[in-house]
């Protein structure tokens, strides 16, 4: 079965392509890039399908690095086939999904079941992250071979922070001998404790217990000295202070091999959000100040922030309908991050090309994963976006099987007309 797009803008941050040019797909894989392909040379037996992608611009399929999808455990959430329709939908053609899962993500069977899974329900790719400790306990490593034996690209406790500073060295040192990269969710437990939104003029206001920011920028600074000392990379997850920017870039600037990455919600809303007590605001870490957005949309300009990634992590009514004190923290973002990435070039703070290669190219990168790229030969993940699309969020339409989002009722613009998965077409928008 052969795919030709025709007449569309096609960008691949990689190549430095950005050129109107036809994209050929056989086999799964990217054939021809060129001008005037013609669908007629190329009819084979299995015939070719032809989508019209003027006015549309063509990338590398898109890349979420960081995804919750709650099975096994808690399908009632969302489960892999459902965050795949949404990831889809939301223009993504890889998904990689934490090990917060019940049981964790912590042993190679585990692992066997998602991508087992993965392979019957899910629309899209699916990339698992083991857990470095047992249990996401912080205490023993896990089996860090077996996991990487199993299919896992990366190793992260995403949910909690490694506590212990020993376990984390070891962690890095077993992680190097496998070449996985560690994914850090920075937060000190004990400066966070029982805090529920950003510790600022917001949460004095509203008399709801706050999460400073030192609470972040502590584990930030501990975890980059860590990766220095065991010459072992960091991947940074949700960025959300501007003193984890400051630190990030310094450290880089030092030469030392780490990356980072922020979620939509973390430039796009402040503290403010949560006036409104909207338990879909809640999430962790917390909605900042305006000054944090400022830094993060400045990290994201200037390269310090190297990937967006939705942090999407879905809960139901029985976690969100209660009191904010009470409510679960997380918010799904697979089906807003690109309108919300694309905004960042509205307001001029990102170009196209590098809005593009922080949900490409650079997840890719970070991943090692053979993926974020249109070159000939490579598989045929495409997202073929609208970047003139304007529309209202409307959650009830949303795929995932959850509807904590923050972004109810916004006008946006851009959204994914195609999501192409090894040459096969895993979403089409209405229109
Ligand atoms: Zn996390």
């Amino acid at each position: 079965m052969a795919l030709l797009i025709k007449n569309g803008r096609v960008l691949d941050p990689t190549t430095g392509l950005d050129d109107y040019i036809d994209v050929l797909v056989e086999d799964g894989k990217i054939r021809a890039l060129s001008k005037g392909i013609e669908p007629a040379a190329q009819t084979g037996e299995a015939g070719i399908t032809v989508i019209d992608a003027t006015g549309l611009l063509i990338l590398p399929g898109l890349i979420d690095m960081h995804t919750h999808l709650r099975e096994p455990g808690h399908e009632y959430k969302e489960t892999i086939k459902t965050g795949s329709q949404a990831g889809a939908a939301g223009g993504f053609t890889s998904l990689v999904c934490m090990a917060n899962t019940n049981p964790p993500n912590d042993t190679a069977s585990v692992t066997e079941y998602i991508l087992e899974k993965a392979r019957k329900d899910a629309c899209i790719n699916i990339f698992p992250v083991g857990a470095l400790t047992k249990g996401l306990q912080g205490e023993s490593l896990t089996e860090i071979g077996d996991l990487k034996e199993a299919g896992v690209v990366a190793l992260s406790d995403d949910g909690y922070s490694v506590k212990n500073a020993s376990v984390m060295r070891r962690g890095l040192e077993y992680a190097r001998n496998f070449a996985l990269p560690v994914i850090c969710h920075c937060e000190d437990r004990d400066l966070s404790a029982h805090g529920v939104i950003h510790e600022g003029v917001t949460s004095a206001y509203l008399g709801l217990r706050g999460i400073p920011s030192i609470a972040e920028d502590i584990l930030v600074a501990r975890d980059i000295a860590l990766s220095e000392w065991t010459r072992h990379p960091v991947h940074i997850a949700h960025v959300s202070t501007a003193g984890s920017v400051r630190i990030i870039r310094e450290a880089k600037s030092r030469g030392i091999f780490i990356t980072a990455e922020t979620a939509p919600h973390y430039f796009t809303l402040t503290e403010e959000a949560v006036s409104t007590f909207d338990t879909s605001t809640k999430v962790n870490p917390p909605l900042r100040s305006a000054k944090d957005v400022e830094a993060i949309k400045e990290g994201l300009r200037d390269g310090t922030i190297d990937v967006i990634a939705s942090d999407h992590a879905p809960h139901s009514s029985l976690e969100k309908d209660v009191e904010y004190d009470d409510a679960a923290f997380g918010i799904i973002g697979l089906e807003t991050s690109l309108p919300l990435t694309l905004s960042l070039v509205a307001q001029n703070i990102l170009s196209l090309k590098q809005a593009a290669e922080k949900l490409t190219c650079n997840p890719a990168r970070v991943l090692n994963i053979n993926k974020g790229s249109l070159t000939i030969g490579s598989d045929a993940d495409i997202t073929i976006v609208d970047l003139n699309a304007e529309y209202a969020v409307d959650i009830n339409t949303f795929k995932s099987k959850s509807k904590n989002s923050p972004f109810h009722r916004w006008r946006l613009k851009g959204r994914a007309r195609y999501t192409i998965v090894s040459g096969k077409i895993a979403f089409q928008a209405a229109s």
